[in-house]
């Protein structure tokens, strides 16, 4: 999986020369990010952290990824409409997560009041590693799917631009020529506009719930700028605005301020963190409303690494997309083993062979946002503790993927730049739009390729660990 870059990556001169073209360009290209000291403020940016180099990409698990993924849209939106499945699948998770429970409670409340919402809107990201099985030959394996405030779609639609200047710099304009284009954040946009359109009022608004600090604003602004680009009218609002002056009228339209809003666009509202009970109340107005949630609550339920393990039992696939053999099997070659720490004889054993090998697995908790899991000495040490507690159903386990890494340069402002032994991540952008049972979009939307130095186990480039890479594909 070598990438024709080898040669130059210990000529020290050429590499310095090539970053910081590459800082610049990224600047110029907008691959850009608050400060930690002013996340609030755009006064003073910087560049979000990228690779010097693109990565190289098996073409075949390129391809692969893209193929399964409207699949994989169609299988996250069955689950959102099976309450039957969600009850029966999370019901040992909330008994002992607070957070999932939470979010249980108000999708069971809306189904119990009846769903106002006729249009539904997903934009998910399935994530990936390149797995080096026991004959050396790399396997596609999603690491998890993202049903909520999957983001960096719009970041990497610039970073191809950076990527063939510095390629060029280097002296490889043909190398540079066959980096792919790709712009994820057009096409969330454009299903954003389509939910828009169908929720059928012109006057009214799209609303992007952001977070109290917002670091990665402009990444949100690329989907931004494509729907004002269709004249459609975007606010950026947070959940204490929402507590404050969001209301419904008597046929739960949303309103905010006296605007109608179309789509709720949720870049916010993943983790605990995000909700007070301020929070948690203003997120059960906006799932009470008429108005498009991308995602709704079900949706949000659906992405729980709960679900992700018990979609990996014989039959559960077969059960949830009845008729699509081919989808089926496509889904299933990208599974890792997942496994239930549910009380009894299988969480028993898996848990005594995770204890006695920890290197095999992830311990993964119902969390987002990158820096939950746990590995190695510090797996067996939690797992040892929680192992007779039913604690333990609040994690699953998983296999864990071992990529061949390769090595790169990564940059991050303010750090010296040093050849590092990195892996990737792929991720594939979905959207979906269903108007009642008609499914009226299904696509996959561009790539996000992320990269980090081996030493870290956990990723995230919010999280400070992953940067934004370009895969080259070979
Ligand atoms: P989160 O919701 O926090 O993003 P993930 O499941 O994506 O949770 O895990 C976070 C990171 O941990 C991933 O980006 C990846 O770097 C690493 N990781 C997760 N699962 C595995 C696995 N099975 N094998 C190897 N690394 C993993
Ligand atoms: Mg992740």
């Amino acid at each position: 999986m070598a990438a024709p870059w080898e040669d130059v990556l210990r000529n020290e001169p050429a590499i310095q020369e090539a970053a910081r073209v590459a800082v610049d360009a990224a600047l110029l290209e907008g691959v850009l990010m608050r400060t930690k000291g002013e996340p609030n403020a755009s006064d003073v940016v910087n560049y979000a952290p990228f690779t010097l180099l693109p990565s190289a990409v098996p073409s075949a698990l390129f391809e692969q990824a893209y193929a399964v993924q409207q699949d994989f849209n169609l299988l996250v939106d069955a689950i959102s409409q099976n309450k039957e499945f969600l009850e029966h699948t999370l019901a040992s998770t909330i008994k002992v997560d607070d957070f999932t429970a939470r979010l249980f409670r108000i999708h069971k409340q809306v189904l119990e009041e009846g769903l106002a919402q006729s249009v539904f809107l997903g934009i998910n990201r399935s994530d990936y590693m390149f797995d080096c099985g026991v004959d050396g030959k790399p396997a596609l394996k999603q690491i998890e799917i993202n049903t909520i405030a999957a983001s960096f779609g719009g970041l990497i639609s610039r970073t191809a631009a950076v990527h063939g200047r510095v390629l060029k710099v280097l002296g490889k304009s043909e190398e540079a020529s066959r980096l792919l284009p790709n712009n994820p954040s057009k096409g969330l946009a454009l299903g954003i506009a389509k939910a828009w359109e169908l929720y059928g009022s012109q006057s009214a608004v799209v609303m992007f719930l952001v977070e109290e600090v917002q670091r990665n604003i402009f990444d949100q602004r690329c989907v931004e700028n494509e729907l004002w680009n269709r004249n459609i009218r975007v606010i950026r609002k947070r959940f204490r605005d929402v507590f404050e002056k969001g209301s419904l009228d008597d046929a739960k339209r949303l309103y905010m301020d006296g605007q109608e809003v179309a789509v709720v666009y949720y870049r916010e509202g993943y983790v605990p963190e995000n909700y007070n009970q301020q929070n948690w109340e203003a997120r059960l107005l906006l799932e009470r409303s008429r108005a498009v949630k991308c995602p709704d609550i079900a949706t949000q339920l659906a992405g729980t690494k709960k679900v992700q393990q018990e979609l990996s039992r014989p039959g559960t696939l077969e059960r949830l997309l009845p008729g699509r053999a081919e989808a089926v099997t496509r889904i299933r070659a990208t599974f890792a083993g997942l496994y239930s720490l549910d009380m009894g004889e299988e969480g028993d054993k898996i848990a005594a062979t995770a204890i006695a090998d920890p290197d095999r697995f992830v311990l993964k908790p119902q969390r987002e946002g990158g820096g939950n899991n746990l590995y190695g000495e510090e797996l067996r040490q939690v797992l040892e503790k929680i192992r007779d507690s039913p604690e333990r159903t609040s994690y699953i386990l998983m296999d864990k993927i071992k990529p061949q890494p390769s090595m790169n340069y990564l940059l991050r402002a303010h750090s010296p730049l040093k050849v590092s032994e990195c892996i990737s991540e792929l991720g594939i952008f979905g959207v979906y739009v269903r108007q009642g049972k008609e499914m009226v979009m299904n696509k996959a939307t561009g790539h996000l390729l992320r990269t980090k130095a081996i030493e870290h186990a956990d990723g995230g480039v919010a999280a400070g660990v992953a940067v934004l890479d370009t895969p080259y594909l070979v």
